[in-house]
């Protein structure tokens, strides 16, 4: 199946350098349960994206299973054990490689004491361990960078006077990172494991674990580093009747307990067969689920036929526990359920109102008496959980100090100087009147402009959490106000959602695409929003699922726009608009640099030291590859770049771990599965080159850019470097931001007084009206020029406006139109990179345009040299930074006479 194969490579290229077999078994303690590691198949829809928390039977979608199972990227602890299979007992000295004959087998060695808070480790395992305490991982990372990846992996005693049946790894862990040198040393068992680190990420160390140790004394305190006795299992007889008879016995309690965990059976099964008595042994203790301490006693336990029967004990009290009846554990779940829910409480039952405290005691009481599988027990679950989950009265104290509010932005943003100044205006008046409640900022420009990267900064500025709610998808009111509490499936809306994720009562929430709530036809949804942000209502709104008032007035709402006349306007009255136009090259080189190139090479885990982007290169990407006004698509390049270089990196310092194979090739091939035989002479040459330092580092230069981005894309904004005859270049403003447009003119037919002008049948009426006072300012402006000439009186036109670029906002093509049809008519060439903007009124005057700035960085964006503006639009120009204007020559005019002049001038070539 296709998603198999993709998925194997996808688990391939994320296990990196430590390449881990396909088949895996993980062990899940949190939930006491196990869960295989296997390829994701997707079934149906819901399952896909997850199930609601409803039902009894509601579990999350393939990707949250997908993040729960492969713990690194977790947030939690992992105690992961990856079992190899087919299992055999793991030979140290063949598993080290000869170069380092660290190991001695029954020897004595000096080992960093890594402590293990959940299941001890058992041999020939894999296992990803969390290491909290940054001296103990920095010395990790040393003795892994030195090639002596050893360590000595040892589980944590609970706290004396702990009840070891009740032993639960998390209480271990608590205070475990506090000790150091003797102390943590007395908490550690004696017997743990000689393991090997196979890759550091972060603070995860991937082990595996190579073979029974014991401390022997203790050698330096801090990290706690140990002298250790390598252990031997006791010399057993393969053919006694009575070790042959017990491990029959376990294997097939073993498959028993494996019937009641699908997941795992197929991995395992293959294991079970494959495994001699020891390793069989510690599989069963693994499988068992059994307490920390149980598992330590199998652990210690050397003699073969000893640690069968203490296996034995643990599988069936296994399968025993799967037995017990459900009346017991619902009894119990109830319980912990309602002390679940009064726990979260804790704390800040003060300012939970009083009327949710009530509601929140008659629900707990509830839960006692429904069925632990009753629809109604579940619907009152959900509504605790949700309840209990918002943050009633807690609040992040809001900071108005505008000098810090200055550094955020300016650490999150480049340029943009005249937003953050109006931002800061809007934190100095908050202060002031003690809240910034009330006023609603809304950005508006075209994509990836940095709206919601300012709305991100504000919150981080401001102390706030931040949320964002996209509107533009939204189809249904109750979204936004929550699905009624009527059957088990009802959700609240996205507010309370927000509420319950952020956990406090005071977030910035950032109303994404507010232009497309006017779009849908869906007025009471477009009600719902306003309602939100209303200040007089916010303060009582009402979710349907809860039913009772819930206070949003210390939310701080900022919206975001992409076109803002598209925005309804019973919203542009709250709001106050700040609009982002886009950016000029040298500004875009800039947010490359700094901000995208350095947060996409974090997020790929490079370092800069082993990478280039040449300016050149940056250069190319915006100039030939990335024709917009923000920098969205440009990120998106970068970020193909860096997976790219990702790639190369991983080629080169790729480091398949032979772990519990024989020889190292044997390994590669059975881990990457469908790697070919090139690939691991590859993987052998770059083993040779890693072994004497020859890592080379990345350049992505102008000659190599197409390796990574692919050919340049067409510019359709800039068509030709001079335009021919009949062709104009003119200035519009789309939903995309700025833009350049060609207007072109053509003949189609010749005849005397044939002179009439046709237009593209779409072009709406503004345009054509446009256009038709063009054709007759031209013909009187031929006359003028040119007496005899009797172009216009004999030629049937068209004329070609892209509609593509039609401008949204007002005609300002108009003097466009006119030189296009003048070039034609006088077979001359218009002035070479000549943006003409404007629009013509039969008065002779030349109106102002909208959008100069937007029109200006297009202009700029696409080679212009020369831009012609209506007179009236000099204070806008004029106002525009010093960088945006920098390198163009603009005239302002009030007639057409003087964009005449300047369009054909004495030295425009004729095009005759
Ligand atoms: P929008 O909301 O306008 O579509 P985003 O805020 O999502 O745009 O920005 C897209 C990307 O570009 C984000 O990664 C953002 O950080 C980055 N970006 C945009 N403008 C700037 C800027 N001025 N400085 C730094 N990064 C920027």
């Amino acid at each position: 199946m296709a998603w198999r194969g993709i998925f194997k490579i996808f688990s391939t290229i994320a296990s990196g350098k430590n390449n881990l077999p396909e088949e895996k078994m993980d062990f899940e303690e949190e939930t006491g349960d196990r869960v295989l590691n296997d390829e994701v198949e997707l079934g149906d829809e819901e399952g896909e994206e997850g199930h609601r928390q409803t039902f009894a039977g509601a579990i999350p979608g393939k990707m949250v299973q997908c993040l729960k199972t492969d713990q690194v990227r977790g947030p939690f602890e992992p105690p992961r054990l990856v079992l190899e299979p087919p299992l055999r007992t793991a030979n140290p000295l063949k598993l080290m490689g000869t170069a380092i004959p660290l190991v001695q087998i029954g020897g004595v060695d000096k080992v960093l004491a890594l402590p293990l808070p959940h299941l001890p480790f058992f041999p020939g395992f894999h296992r990803p361990v969390q290491v909290k305490d940054p001296k103990l991982l920095a010395a990790l990372q040393e003795s892994y960078a030195r090639h002596a990846p050893y360590v000595g992996a040892f589980l944590v005693k609970d706290e004396p006077g702990t009840d070891p049946s009740l032993v639960s790894g998390s209480k271990a862990e608590k205070n475990i990172y506090d000790l150091k040198g003797k102390e943590l040393l007395n908490r550690l068992y004696e017997v743990g494991i000689h393991a090997k680190i196979l890759g550091i990420r972060g603070d995860r160390v991937v082990l595996v674990a190579l073979g029974r140790i014991r401390i022997m004394e203790m050698v330096d305190k801090e990290p706690l580093t140990v002298k250790v006795g390598h252990l031997k299992d006791k010399p057993y007889n393969k053919d006694d009747d009575v070790i042959k008879a017990t491990s029959f016995e376990v294997k097939s309690t073993l498959s028993d307990v494996l019937n009641t965990r699908s997941y795992l059976k197929r991995t395992c099964t293959k294991c079970i067969d494959n495994s001699e008595f020891p390793r069989l042994a510690d599989l069963g203790a693994v499988i068992s689920g059994a307490k920390n301490l149980q598992c330590q006693q199998v652990l210690e336990e050397l003699d073969v036929y000893k640690r069968l029967k203490l296996t034995l004990e643990l599988l069936k009290k296994s399968m025993e526990i799967s037995k017990i009846p459900e009346l017991v554990l619902e009894t119990d779940s109830k319980t912990t359920l309602s002390a679940k829910f009064r726990e979260r409480l804790e704390g800040n039952r003060d300012q939970i109102p009083l009327h949710v405290l009530q509601v929140i005691n008659e629900e707990l009481s509830k839960l006692q008496q429904f069925g632990a599988s009753s629809i109604e027990f579940n619907e009152t679950h959900n509504y605790l959980d949700w309840l209990t989950a918002l943050p009633w009265g807690i609040y992040s104290d809001e900071n108005f100090d505008v000098f810090w509010a200055k550094k955020i932005l300016d650490e999150d943003n480049y340029g943009l100087a005249d937003v953050k100044e109006r931002i800061l205006e809007f934190i100095a008046v908050g202060k002031h009147r003690g809240t910034t409640q009330g006023r609603i900022l809304c950005f508006s420009g075209p994509p990836g402009v940095g709206k919601m990267s300012i709305g991100r900064s504000i919150a981080r500025a401001l102390n706030r959490k931040f949320y964002s709610i996209s509107v533009g998808g939204l189809t249904n009111i109750a979204e936004i106000k929550g699905h009624f509490r009527i059957n088990v499936s009802s959700t609240p809306g996205k507010m309370v959602q927000c509420l319950k994720t952020v956990g406090t009562a005071n977030p910035l929430v950032l109303i994404d695409g507010v232009d497309k709530l006017g779009r849908q036809h869906a007025r009471d949804l477009t009600s719902a929003v306003l309602d939100l942000l209303d200040p007089e209502q916010n303060a009582k709104f009402v979710d349907n699922y809860f039913f009772f008032p819930i206070d949003l007035s210390k939310v701080l709402f900022v919206c975001t726009a992409d076109v803002v006349d598209n925005i309804p306007k019973d919203f542009l009255y709250r709001m106050e608009l700040i609009s982002i136009a886009g950016y000029v090259t040298d500004e875009k080189m800039h947010i490359a640099r700094d901000y995208l190139e350095k947060s996409t090479r974090e997020a790929c885990g490079i370092k800069p030291e082993e990478v280039e982007v040449t300016d050149a290169a940056l250069l190319c990407l915006i100039e030939k590859y990335c024709h917009e006004a923000g920098v969205q698509n440009l990120q998106k390049h970068i970020e193909k770049i860096y997976h790219k270089i990702a790639l190369q990196l991983g080629r080169q310092g790729v480091s398949y771990e032979p772990a519990i194979a024989d020889k190292p090739g044997e390994a590669l091939v059975r881990c990457a599965g469908e790697l070919s035989k090139k690939d691991v002479t590859d993987f052998k040459t770059i083993q040779e080159s890693e072994a004497i330092g020859t890592i080379e580092k990345v350049v992505v230069d102008i000659s190599n850019l197409a390796d990574f981005v692919g050919d340049p894309v067409f510019n359709a904004e800039r068509i030709y470097d001079q335009t021919p005859v009949g062709v104009a270049m003119g200035l519009a403003w789309t939903a995309m931001g700025g833009s350049t447009l060609y207007i072109k003119a053509t003949q189609i037919e010749q005849g005397e007084g044939k002179g009439a002008l046709t237009l593209p049948g779409q072009l709406g009426d503004v345009m054509k009206g446009s256009a038709q006072l063009a054709h007759i300012v031209a013909r009187s402006m031929l006359f003028k020029k040119e007496p005899d000439n009797r172009y216009f009186a004999n030629s049937k036109l068209y004329l070609h406006v892209p509609l593509r670029a039609t401008p949204m906002d007002e005609p300002s093509a108009g003097c466009t139109m006119i030189t296009s049809l003048l070039s034609l008519a006088m077979k001359k060439l218009v002035k070479k990179d000549l943006a003409i903007t404007g629009e013509f009124t039969l008065l002779g005057k030349i109106l102002p345009i909208g959008w100069v700035k937007e029109k200006t960085i297009a202009a700029r964006r696409n080679g212009v040299k020369t831009i012609i503006f209506p007179s009236a639009n000099k204070r806008d120009f004029d106002e525009l930074a010093t960088n945006v204007k920098e390198g163009l020559d603009v005239h302002f005019v009030d007639d057409y006479n003087q964009i005449f002049d300047i369009a054909f001038g004495d030295d425009q070539e004729t095009g005759k």
